[in-house]
């Protein structure tokens, strides 16, 4: 049984520090037997650092489902284009590409091929790729049990579903080798720089300790029973940016226009601009805004953070919800503000690399009577009256009960690190991750700078921590997974954040 590859990526290429993370891994006890084998040859020891971003749009037609929530919400149109940005950095060999969705979720099952055609085309490993969602909750229903359900449904009264009039999957993976082609093709020798704003004020945690003894998620605005908030926030807004090699040398270290494309990371739900039309959110606004200070052709890559018991609501305020635009313009002035205190990722050494785990599923199994039952009740949800919970139940169990038949061993969850340099490093987590899970691996990394990306190339459910299984609401009810997956996260990611170190 295989239930644990490690990916050594890149040229780190040393075996001894390979096999001492085999055997940190196995430690794990929960895991068992493992291979390791390496992906790439050895290749060139340096060379300098070089970064290309593209863009394209992803907008779904009018008409299409809205995703975000659990039932059919049918969209009215189109409030700004979806994108997919693409993020290419290279040094001496070594390739690291992030595609980053305006889009609620991307499955393993879309991400999988897709993510070996783009390596194929870049000569490179599949476990240096990442796809990835900004977490958008306005933009399509476009897989998972509701949208089959729903899909099923119309094609059995319709014999076609008015709803999808092109096969939107193929055209996100089409236009994902597309913007990675045109990244890579505009690839320039680069300084990064990095500098982390303190972010205060934006997010908050939505779970809740409340006066009956009990833990809930949105509990409503100033709800009288709410004690104090069940977790934590994490207020950093790290910012790494990518700039011309010649431009800088003309222009100056503060000179703006060379500036190529930035990374930026908030644990914060990008689920703020609601209504039924299409719309990038918060980092739509985000990127118009810095492109006012970088000019036009900058692109701004947004990854949501941990994220997944924080929101922008002001339960405890009577101060209103700040809108989207109040987010990403707050996001780009902090960002803006703190230009100047950003450091050099001086003597970058690029390098990537991944582990797979399992994760067992949580107790009992669905069985397919249960599955059919579930299928039913989101189906009819209109008719049946449902409560919120229990239709969170029945979407997860249908996910839980596919999981089992693809993956009988355990939820495989895939954990990537790249080294930057030696002080500054990034870590991509598939799933909504509870924030204390990334501050965890932040404390305890090696690195300096340690940014945390969730939502990775698969996502359905949330990660809780151990103590919030305990505590139960909405997050808990969503996860296929048994307590201690988010540990095992964290495990993994420390594990290979101090291999790469
Ligand atoms: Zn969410």
């Amino acid at each position: 049984m295989n239930l644990l590859m490690i990916r050594p990526l890149t040229m780190c290429g040393d075996l001894m520090r390979i096999a001492a993370l085999t055997g940190i891994l196995v430690m794990f006890g929960i895991l068992g037997a493992q291979a390791a084998e390496k992906r790439v040859a050895a290749e060139e020891p340096d060379g300098s650092l070089s970064a290309g971003f593209a863009e394209v749009d992803i907008t779904p037609p009018e008409g299409w489902r809205h995703g975000g929530g659990y039932g059919e919400v049918i969209s009215t149109g189109v409030h700004d284009s979806l994108r997919a940005k693409a993020m290419v950095l290279s040094q001496g060999g070594k390739t690291f590409i992030l595609v980053m969705n305006d889009l609620l979720s991307v499955p393993e099952g879309l991400t999988t091929p897709a993510r070996k055609r783009i390596a194929a085309n870049l000569n490179t490993s599949v476990d240096n790729v990442v796809i990835a969602a900004t977490h958008n909750h306005g933009s399509p229903e476009y897989w998972g049990p509701l949208r089959d359900i729903f899909h099923a449904r119309e094609l059995r009264l319709q014999e076609e579903d008015r709803h999808e009039r092109i096969d939107y999957t193929r055209l996100l993976t089409d236009r994902w080798e597309k913007a990675v082609g045109e990244a890579e093709r505009r690839r320039v020798e680069v300084d990064a720089s990095i500098v982390v704003a303190e972010q205060l004020g934006l997010a908050q945690n939505r779970r809740f300790h409340m006066r009956d003894g009990s833990v809930r998620f949105n509990p409503g605005k100033l709800n009288p029973n709410i004690i104090r908030p069940a977790g934590p926030v994490d207020t950093d807004l790290p910012f790494l940016l990518f700039q011309k090699v010649s431009s800088r040398r003309t222009a100056g270290v503060s000179g703006g226009g060379a500036v190529i494309g930035a990374l930026s990371i908030f644990a914060m739900h990008t689920a703020v601009f609601g209504g039924t039309e299409f719309g990038a959110d918060f980092p739509g606004v985000l990127q118009a805004n810095l492109q006012k200070h970088f000019g036009p052709d900058f692109i701004s890559v947004f990854a949501e953070g941990t994220a997944g018991d924080i929101n922008h609501i002001r339960a405890r305020s009577e101060k209103p919800n700040p809108d989207s635009i109040e987010i990403g313009e707050t996001l780009a002035g902090a960002i803006l503000e703190n230009l100047p205190q950003r450091r050099p990722v001086d003597e970058p050494d690029l390098a990537v690399l991944a582990a797979t785990v399992r994760a067992p599923y949580r107790q009992p199994a669905v069985t397919e009577d249960r599955y059919l039952e579930a299928k039913k009740i989101i189906e009819n949800q209109l008719s049946n009256g449902a409560a919120f919970l229990t239709l969170v139940a029945a979407w997860r169990d249908c996910h839980h009960y596919e999981y089992r038949l693809k993956f009988p061993d355990g939820k495989p969850l895939e954990v990537q690190a790249v080294r930057l340099n030696r002080d500054s490093a990034l870590v991509f987590l598939p799933h909504e991750i509870f924030v204390e899970l990334g501050m965890a691996i932040k404390a305890s990394s090696p690195f300096r700078n340690t940014l945390v990306v969730s939502l990775s190339n698969d996502v359905d459910f949330y990660i809780p921590t151990r103590r919030a299984f305990e505590e139960g609401s909405y997050e808990i009810t969503t996860c296929s997974l048994a307590p201690g997956c988010g540990e095992l996260l964290v495990e993994t990611a420390l594990t290979l954040l101090t291999s790469l170190k």
